[in-house]
C-alpha cells in the first residue's frame, strides 16, 4: 500500500520513494483544501502525488496507476 512517510516523502506500492521539500508539502497541502493538486518528482520513473482537502490521497505510478494513500508514518 502506498504510504506518506512524515514530513515529506511518499512511498508508492512499487516500491519507488518520492521525496519532497517539506515547505513544498505544506504549500501543496493547504492549495488542496477546495480543490485537487499535483505534485510530481523530477525522477525518470516519474510519480505524481495527489492532494486533496488538505491531505496527500493518491500517488500515479508509472507501473501500477493510481494508489491510494492509506496510511501515514
Ligand atoms: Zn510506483
Amino acid at each position: 500500500m502506498a504510504i506518506e512517510l512524515y514530513p515529506s516523502s511518499f512511498r508508492c506500492d512499487c516500491g519507488h520513494d518520492s521525496y519532497f521539500f517539506e515547505n513544498t508539502v505544506r504549500e501543496m497541502k493547504n492549495m488542496s483544501i477546495h480543490k485537487r493538486v499535483r505534485l510530481s518528482d523530477s525522477e525518470d520513473n516519474k510519480h505524481t502525488i495527489i492532494f486533496f482537502q488538505g491531505k496527500a490521497i493518491e500517488i500515479i505510478c508509472p507501473q501500477r496507476g493510481t494508489c491510494t494513500i492509506t496510511d501515514s508514518q
